[in-house]
Parts: structure tokens; sequence; C-alpha cells
């Protein structure tokens, strides 16, 4: 089956889809993306994405972008045209083609493009030997809660990582505290078995799965804040491990290569993956 894309309200075939050397994502990063989870065919907590999608559009003042409704079809449609029943869609909208200038066009409109693709769930290994992150500066601008295409900061930041040997990479404050991890949201559970994870404020993305799992949390009854930690509590931790849309949930075993306690996965990692899971399994 050949992949399909959609490009500003046209469905092509993907190597064949392209937007204007003047679009202004190409140019400025001027845009905002979304990657929901494909699961059985749902869309995995679509409401949140298209929540946080709407904000971001209002951060950063694009306006006329298609509305949810008219949204939800365009992005069912080209999961059935990929056959995606396991994968990602990722959405993309910009504020449009005009000629390079930095303020607002008068009279872009912003561009969607949609894709789809079918991805395999996490290797086995990952989940029962837990991954390892290193440290690394936050480089970032301070506006990280807008999920936009400005991404470069968090793809060297990944590069890091992947040269370390290493699955993500943590970001660091001034004041020495974990900010998230390049493509995912930073937690650890404390000694005294209190989950932490930062709040959502300027400083981090405020994860869907992140959302979810807070939501999880709090049913379950668990000692629960959101608040900063630095690196050093990170590394004493009982236990660590990191959230996002494409990684569900993983534990972490090794922090710039200290292990994390005995350097095998946490109970509460365990477990709380586990509800994660069964939360995904029931649509989001
Ligand atoms: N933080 C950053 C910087 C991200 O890019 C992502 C996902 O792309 C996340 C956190 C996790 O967000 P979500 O759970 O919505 O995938």
């Amino acid at each position: 089956m050949s992949r399909v894309a959609y490009v500003d309200g046209v469905y092509r075939r993907h190597r064949d889809a392209a937007v204007h050397i003047e679009d202004r994502g190409y140019q400025f990063a001027d845009g905002v993306y979304e990657v929901i989870a494909v699961r059985g065919g749902k869309l995995i907590d679509e409401v949140l994405h298209l929540v946080r999608l709407r904000r971001s559009l209002g951060e950063l003042r694009i306006a006329g972008a298609l509305a949810d409704a008219p949204l939800k079809v365009v992005m069912r449609e080209v999961v059935r045209r990929n056959g995606v029943v396991n994968g990602i869609v990722y959405l993309q909208i910009t504020r449009g083609t005009a000629p390079r200038d930095h303020g607002f066009p008068k009279a872009a409109r912003p561009i969607l493009v949609v894709t789809a693709g079918c991805s395999r769930p996490a290797n086995p290994k990952l989940v029962e030997e837990g991954i390892s992150v290193i440290t690394i500066p936050d480089i970032r601008w301070q506006r990280c809660d807008i999920k936009t295409i400005a991404l470069v900061a968090n793809v060297l930041g990944k590069q890091q990582a992947r040269e370390a040997g290493a699955y993500e990479a943590w970001m660091v404050d001034a004041e020495g505290r974990v900010t998230e991890g390049t493509s995912t949201n930073a937690w650890i559970v404390t000694g005294d078995n209190l989950i932490v994870t930062r709040a959502a404020d300027h400083s981090i993305l405020d994860g869907v799965t992140r959302q979810a799992l807070i939501a999880i949390i709090r049913r379950e009854g668990y000692a629960f804040a959101e608040r900063p930690f630095t690196v050093a509590e990170a590394k004493a931790a009982r236990e660590a491990f990191l959230t996002s849309t494409t990684s569900d949930l993983l534990p972490i075993v090794a922090i710039d290569g200290q292990p994390i306690a005995n350097g095998a996965p946490g109970l509460v990692s365990q477990k709380l993956r586990a509800d994660y899971l069964a939360h995904v399994a029931e649509g989001g």
C-alpha cells in the first residue's frame, strides 16, 4: 500500500507531498504540531491533543486553522488510507506561505499537513531492562509549553543522547533542576515513595501522556507532587521514568551512567506503565 499524506486540502502520494519553499514553517519554524498515538485503530486521548493544539495555535496567534470536527475527519481519513491500526498520526499547522518577512503576513492562511505511519510496540527489552538517560543544559527558549515545530535544541540533545548510548537526554535549567527530556516528560519516585514531576509551567511541554498519567496517579491514590527536582535528587531517587505518546512509560535505570537504586526497573514505574497501557487499551 503506498503512503498518503494530506497537504492543504488535498490527499497526495506521500512521496509527492510537498509545501512551498516560502512556507513559514520551512523558513521560520512558524508553526505547531501534534503526534497522536493510534492503537487498535483509535486515536488515543485525541481530545487532549486537540485542546493542546488550539492552545499552541492561540499562543502563536495563528488564526483560521481547520476546526476540530473537519480535522478529526481528515486524521481518520489519513489513518484509513495508510492502513494504520497501530502507529501515529502527525499533524502540523504553519502560519502559511508568504514572501519572507519576520512580521505576520497580511494575506497568508494556515497550511495543514497530516501524515500517518505504522509503528511496533516498544522493544520488550527497553521495558524489562529499563533505559538510560544523560543530562544536558536546557538551551531552549522560554516558551517550551507551546508545541512548536522549532525543535533544533531538542534535535541536538537527542543526538547527544544517541552518541552517548542513551535513550534520552534530560535537559537541566540554570538552577540544576530537570525540565524534561528532548521528546518526553521526566519523573522520579523519591525514597519515601512520592511521585514527582515538574509542574506544567512555561519551561516544559505539558505532555498528553503526562496529563493522562496524572489522572491515573490521582485515581489510584499515590502520593504525588508537581515540583522541580534536581539532577542530584534524581540520581538518589528510588525510581525514575519518562513518558510520551510514542514511548508510553519507560523505566529509567541509569542517569549519566549512574545506576538508579539497584539498577533495575522500579515497581511503581512498572505498575504505572500497566495502568497507562490499560487506559490506552480502553481507547484513552
Ligand atoms: N516534552 C517534549 C519536549 C516533547 O516533544 C514531547 C512529545 O513530543 C513530550 C514532552 C511528551 O508529550 P506527549 O506525552 O504529549 O507525547
